[in-house]
């Protein structure tokens, strides 16, 4: 699958803003007001050292060159990606949904569809059999 270079933040809509994992930062107002680079920014231009990273789905997709692991070809067996979505919480569900979207739709779709979101995930207005 195709990447993106990790260069810009703006514009507003840009992949920078969909965590590797799925989660989406650019609904946090912290990441808006460049108080925090959330999930990717910096590491590209070397502001960040993906070395320092604690999250290991980061640490990985990042080395990777991936946009998030819904790039990734063992997405489906990856221990990490898939234990972290079968934790017990309602937003990891949404994490799954996030990539499973893009895996099947695209990043473009995605950000259509999430520039309405108020918080890290939302909903899609399609039925759930899409996503697959
Ligand atoms: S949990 Fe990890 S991969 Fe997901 S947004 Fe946070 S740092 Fe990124
Ligand atoms: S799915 Fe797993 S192997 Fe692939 S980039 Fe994500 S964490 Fe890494």
């Amino acid at each position: 699958m195709k990447t993106v270079t990790l260069d810009v933040r703006k514009p507003s809509e840009s992949i920078l803003g969909i965590g590797c994992c799925g989660a989406y930062c650019k609904t946090c107002k912290e990441f808006q007001n460049d108080r925090c680079h959330g999930c990717k920014i910096g590491y590209a231009d070397g502001k960040r050292d993906i070395k320092k990273a604690r999250c290991k789905i980061k640490v990985c997709c990042i080395n990777k060159g991936f946009n998030s692991c819904a790039d990734c070809e063992i997405y489906n067996t990856c221990d990490i990606i898939q234990d972290f979505y079968s934790k017990k919480s309602y937003k990891y569900k949404k994490y799954e949904e996030a990539t499973l979207f893009i895996r099947k739709n695209g990043y473009t779709k995605f950000l259509a569809i999430a520039k309405g979101w108020k918080n890290q995930y939302g909903k899609y207005g399609i039925k759930t059999d899409q996503f697959t």
